[in-house]
This record gives C-alpha cells, structure tokens and sequence, in this order.
C-alpha cells in the first residue's frame, strides 16, 4: 500500500484508474475489480479514508475524527459494513441536554433536545424549511420551480427575510452549523433546500434515535475503508498512497492519470475526490465545465475530541449534548466508545467560529475547549486526552463535512456533475442526488460511477 509508482509500459485490457481512496472511490475500485478489471487506485494521503479517520483513544478503542453517524434509511452503507464484517453501535443520548443560548451566557437544561427558544418561532423556522424542501427536485435542483431564485439568494439573505423573530434568526446559524458545517452566508438556499431534501428531510437529518444520527461504525467509520482496501488488493487491485494525480489525459482511445512520480494508463478513469480537488486536477482535453465554481465554499468542520477516564456527565443525568451561542464548541456530544471509556465529548466548531478556532495555537485551543466543556460539564475532571482535527485546512479534504455550493452553483455545475467527460467517470458524495454529503452518499455515487463504466 506504500506509494511508488513505476510508469506503467502499456494499457492493459479492462483496465481503470481510481482518483481517491475514500468511501467512493473504493467502492468503485472493488465493484471493478470484483468484475475481473484490473483497478489501480491512487490515493495523495499516506491512508485510505479520506473524510474517515479514527482515533485511538485507548487501546483498543477507536473514536471518530471525521465521519462517525448513520440510519437506517442509509441502506447501501448498512450492506457494504456487513459484507465487510463490521457492526454498528447505538449512539448515546440519553439524559438532559445543555443549552447556552442567552445573551447573558447563562445556561438552561432541559429534557430532550428543543432548544429553550420560543417554540412558534423555531417551529415556524422548521415549516419554512419544510416547504423548501419539499418543492426542490431531487434529481435535479437546478429544474427546481424558481431554481434561478433560490439559486441567487445565500441562506443568509433568506433568514434576514424570513425569520422575523430573534429566536429563529439566532438558531438557524447554530443550526446549519450543526446540520452542514455551513456558515448561512456561503450557502445558496436551493443547496440548502436540496441538502435537506437529500438527506430525508429536516427531521431525519437531526434526529439521533430514529434518525441519520442514530449509530456509529463499531471501532470508527474509517474501518470500513481499510476494509474495502483489503478487498480490493484480495481482488488483485493495485493501490498507491502518497500518489496524487495531478493530470488526467484521454487520447488514442485510452486514459493516462499524471502524478508527481509516474504516469499510470489504462482504458477508463473513475475521479473521485470533492469538487474543489477535482478541479485542481488538469484535464486535458479540458471538461466542458468546471468542477467547481468561484462561490464553491469549503463546509467549514474542526472536531474536537476531550478525553476523560470516563464520562462522568453520565452519573449527573446529563446526555453530553450542548449547543451554544458562543464558540468555540457550539455543540457538544457523548462520543464515548460502544465499551463504555473512556468518557470522550466531542466538540463541533463549525462554519465562520472553525476559521477563528483553526488559527489559534494548540495551547490556546485546548484552553478554550477545555474552558468551555467545564462551564458546561462543571463536573469535568482534567483531562486525559485532547484531539484537534481541523478539517478546515486538510490539503486534500477542502471542504467538511462536505462541499458546501454557493450562490450560482448548482445551476451551472449541476447539470454535468456526473455526466462522463470521454472515458473519464466522477464519484464522490458531491455527486450523489441522495443522500449528498454523506457517508450514504459516497458509496451510491461510488457504484453509480462502477455500474456506468462497466455498460462502457
Ligand atoms: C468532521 C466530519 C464529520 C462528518 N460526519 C459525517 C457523519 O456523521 N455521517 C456521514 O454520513 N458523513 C459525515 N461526514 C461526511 C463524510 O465523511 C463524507 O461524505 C464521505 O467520507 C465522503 O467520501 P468521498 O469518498 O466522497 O470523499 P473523500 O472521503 O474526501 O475521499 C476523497 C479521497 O481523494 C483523495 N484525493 C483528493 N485529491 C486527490 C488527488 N488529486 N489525487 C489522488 N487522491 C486525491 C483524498 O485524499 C481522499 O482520500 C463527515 C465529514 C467530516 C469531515
């Protein structure tokens, strides 16, 4: 798996090229090499994964520091975890939530996860979402009714319209934060609109029990990548780590993927990183399109990680889960691995608090998160761990949880975001009309690109 790549000497038959050992790229490279192609995947990390990627936290036990939840309704990552052996655990929320919501600083607990804001408002905030979502068409945002509108307002212009009531203008920030690692201001309301609808709604995108929130990857969601790995090299696929592509070239019937050590040809392509990657990526002849447009924003995620000998906020009926006004950590949630310790409370910064928190020094960010878990968490020992993961700056991830799509962008990226250029094929979640985003989506979009090269 180590990277090295010697020029290959000619094509050989059947033969494709993955860009990206992420969750789409490699289940396309195993649908392939599955049905007997020979499959060279080329990956720019020294790992699989991508947007997995696990944490030891103690031996043996393994927390996310990228994609961590799924639902029921994600079928098609359900069956990929069991043909690969692997279990999923319920997420816990039990007990009573923290709010930190006043102006004052102050902090309420309740029962349940409603915010203590006024119910009209928010409930109010949630129908208009409601609405939006529902009249987008999944398929195909852009064909939406007053697409050209939705697509021409930020989020943020619409809450300054729409939501009357300081309640509902104070949470909905919190809330895209939560939901998309969106900052308003970045995201065109079709994409909002669109995310929800793909997603399966408001409701099921936020809840935990009963919702995409419901269970973890047993052991961390990055396994399931390693596990896809295996399997594609079982198949006799090829992977190099530390190989990113930096040209792809189709002449002569065939596809050559430049990188900094080598050239690797074969008769079709599957590319399969975000769309401002792929957009660094030269493609010669050039796509008709671009992969990215000037307001593709980068979904803004820093997780963080508290370590405790074990999660004490447990004996005090309290869930772990917080959401806050102020940053850094504008929620909080109950991480803690499926055998019991240690205790881990995640900490979310996201959208414009991720760039201020992503530019402090380690001292200064531990001090802040660890300031803020124990105002919160009064109970909260020192503690044993701390893990920053900043998303926000990853080199080959540009965008987390995922590409967020600006004012303009779907109506001039979408129409092409999974149609073929020549032999080359694009997967990604970016590219999945359901389920976008997500883990769900990756692997959807990773077999769709799978099922077109092989009707090639
Ligand atoms: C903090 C965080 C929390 C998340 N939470 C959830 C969650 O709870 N549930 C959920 O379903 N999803 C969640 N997600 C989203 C989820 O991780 C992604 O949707 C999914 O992993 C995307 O997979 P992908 O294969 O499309 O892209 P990626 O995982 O980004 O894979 C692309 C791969 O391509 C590589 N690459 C990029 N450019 C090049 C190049 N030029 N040459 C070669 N290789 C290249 C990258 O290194 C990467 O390995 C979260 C993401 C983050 C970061």
């Amino acid at each position: 798996m180590s990277a090295a790549a010697p020029a290959a000497p000619g094509r050989p038959p059947h033969s494709a090229v993955v860009v990206g050992a992420g969750l789409a790229g490699l289940t396309a490279a195993v649908e392939l090499a599955d049905r007997g192609m020979r499959v060279t995947v080329l990956e720019a990390r020294d790992r699989v994964g991508g947007r997995t990627r696990g944490i030891e936290v103690a031996p043996g036990r393994w927390i996310d520091a990228g994609a961590a939840y799924l639902g029921d309704r994600h079928t098609e990552l359900h069956t990929l975890l069991a043909a690969c052996d692997l279990k999923t655990a319920p997420t816990a929320m039990h007990g009573a939530s923290r709010f930190a919501l006043a102006e004052d600083g102050s902090r309420a607990t309740t029962d349940g996860r409603f915010p203590p804001l006024n119910a009209v408002a928010l409930g109010d905030l949630f129908e208009q979402l409601d609405e939006l979502a529902a009249a987008v068409r999944p398929d195909a945002p852009w064909l939406s009714p007053n697409a050209d509108r939705l697509d021409a307002l930020t989020a943020a212009d619409w809450a300054e319209r729409q939501l009357p009531h300081p309640d509902a203008r104070l949470f909905f920030p919190l809330f895209l934060g939560e939901m998309m690692a969106a900052d308003p201001a970045e995201v065109s309301v079709l994409h909002l609109a669109f995310y929800l609808r793909s997603g399966g709604g408001l409701r099921y995108l936020n809840a935990f029990e009963g919702g995409a929130q419901q269970d973890r990857v047993a052991g961390g969601a990055h396994r399931l990548c390693e596990r896809l790995a295996r399997r594609l090299l079982e198949a006799g696929g090829v992977l190099h780590t530390g190989e990113p592509a930096l040209a792809v070239e189709q002449s002569d019937g065939e596809v050559t993927v430049r990188t900094p050590s080598g050239s690797y040809r074969a008769a079709a392509a599957v590319v399969a990183v975000p769309p401002l990657l792929a957009d660094a990526i030269e493609f010669r002849p050039g796509l008709p399109v671009r992969r990215a447009g000037s307001r593709t924003g980068r979904g803004c995620a820093v997780k963080v990680n508290l370590v405790f000998p074990q999660p004490v906020w447990r004996e005090h009926g309290l869930s772990g889960w917080s959401v806050n006004a102020a940053g850094p950590l504008l929620s909080t949630v109950d991480d803690t691995p499926p055998e019991g310790s240690p205790g881990v409370l995640t900490g979310f910064v996201t959208g414009a608090e991720a760039h201020r928190f992503a530019a402090l020094s380690p001292a200064e960010q531990r001090a802040a998160a660890v300031d803020q878990a124990s105002r919160l968490f009064p109970m909260l020992p020192e503690p044993v761990g701390f893990h920053v993961t900043d998303w926000v700056n990853e080199p080959w991830s540009r965008g987390c949880y995922a590409a967020l799509f600006g004012p303009g962008d779907w109506l001039a990226l979408g129409p092409t975001l999974t149609v073929p250029h020549g032999r080359v094929h694009f997967a990604g979640t970016e590219t999945s009309a359901e389920f976008f985003g997500l883990l769900e989506g990756a692997i959807r979009s990773g077999r769709r690109a799978a099922a077109e090269l092989l009707a090639r």
